[in-house]
């Protein structure tokens, strides 16, 4: 750190809507923001993680699915055209223990900001296999998602095998059985590791079956997959199994490495927002958004509503920032979008 790092009033880091969101609205908000929308990875690309889909149908305001990476575009676009401005490098260090915080780029160093939102998002786990990513890259039938893509009409009426043994696999098995003909849990073990009440929900379900002791070795399928190849994992023989769709519900990973021990993290990573209906972080002027924060919604929809609510929430401590260590001012009036709910 120099006399000479840069120096923000409002820093959002992260590329998601969360991110988009939080910038336009503190951009509208003259606070001229500035996005440091990360690098890309083989894990992760600026714009989110709906550039890893092709078609969205639950985003409000379009009538017609729309691509991922069309959605994230615009959102980028909204943003700069209010005013954000965008760094096109990832953050790889933090240090919020004085005021103004520091963050260090990838290649341009440090720069400092009065007030932070974190907009990083999770990345999905994927089994790792080049046929896995291959189809979910060019929407072929293999999603990490079973709530966004699930309705999807390629889905309907095909066998659908979900990979996992957790809470979200029996959630999404049981959620596809709506759509599907037939859901295929696959397993590598012989028990879940899931709750007993999601586990009995799912298992007493008749549009549900278990392949026990098996893990996907392959993905078959040219442009759509058409089945798949497992592995018993006590013989370590091979099978073919036929299915239209492949969700992989073996967990996220939140993306905040880069934070060191600087923030309060959940047991699982997540960055813990202590307040009830609020974003600021363990550090007063540090907010979180999106994915990186919520393990439990994971929407895009959720994300762009909680990167306005850390907009609003930033705005309203920035202002009342002259008093160090000062929260955000309790919010009262109708309008308000962060005030406690009723
Ligand atoms: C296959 C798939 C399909 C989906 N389909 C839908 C759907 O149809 N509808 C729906 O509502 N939701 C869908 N989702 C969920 C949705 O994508 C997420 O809920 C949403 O993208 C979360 O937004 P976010 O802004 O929190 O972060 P993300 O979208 O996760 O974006 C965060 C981005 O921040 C950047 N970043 C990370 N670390 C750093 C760093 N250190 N420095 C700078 N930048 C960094 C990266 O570029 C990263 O991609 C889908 C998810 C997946 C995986």
């Amino acid at each position: 750190m120099n006399e000479s790092s840069p120096h923000y009033r409002i820093v959002c880091i992260g590329s998601g809507p969360a991110a988009w969101t939080s910038a336009l609205y503190t951009a509208r908000a003259s606070l001229q923001p500035v996005v440091i929308e990360g690098e890309p990875t083989r894990e992760m690309i600026p714009g989110g993680q709906l550039m890893w889909t092709t078609e969205i149908e639950n985003f409000p305001g379009f009538p017609e699915p729309i691509g991922g990476q069309e959605l994230m575009d615009r959102m980028r676009e909204q943003a700069v055209h209010h005013g954000a401005k965008v760094i096109n490098e990832a953050v790889e260090e933090v240090d919020f223990s004085l005021r103004p915080f520091r963050l260090r780029l990838s290649w341009s160093g440090w720069i400092e900001a009065d007030a932070v939102i974190i907009a990083t998002g999770a990345r999905a786990n994927w089994i790792g296999l080049p046929s896995e990513e291959r189809l979910a890259r060019t929407g072929g039938g293999v999603s990490a998602c079973a709530v966004c893509d699930g309705a999807l009409p390629f889905f309907r009426d095909k066998v659908l095998a979900v990979v996992g043994g957790g809470d979200s696999a029996m959630e999404e098995a049981t959620y596809l059985t709506k759509f599907a003909s037939e859901v295929v849990l696959i397993h590598r073990r012989d028990s879940f590791r899931a709750s007993r009440v999601m586990v009995d929900r799912a298992l007493s379900n008749p549009g549900l079956r278990v392949e026990w002791n098996s893990r996907v070795v392959d993905v078959l399928g040219d442009d759509f997959i058409n089945g798949l190849v497992l592995e018993d994992t006590v013989t370590g023989e091979h099978r073919t199994m036929e299915v239209g769709g492949l969700f992989v519900a073996i967990g996220h990973t939140p993306n905040t490495s880069f934070l060191g021990d600087q923030l309060q993290l959940s047991p699982k990573g997540y960055i813990m927002t202590p307040t009830p209906w609020r974003t600021v972080t363990s550090v007063d002027g540090v907010f979180a958004a999106g994915d990186v924060m919520d393990d439990y919604f994971r929407q895009a929809i959720t994300a762009a509503g909680t990167g306005c609510m850390a907009a609003l929430e930033a705005e309203r401590w920035l202002a009342h920032e002259g008093a160090a260590g000062a929260r955000p001012p309790v919010l009262e009036t109708a309008e308000s979008s962060v005030g406690k709910p009723e």
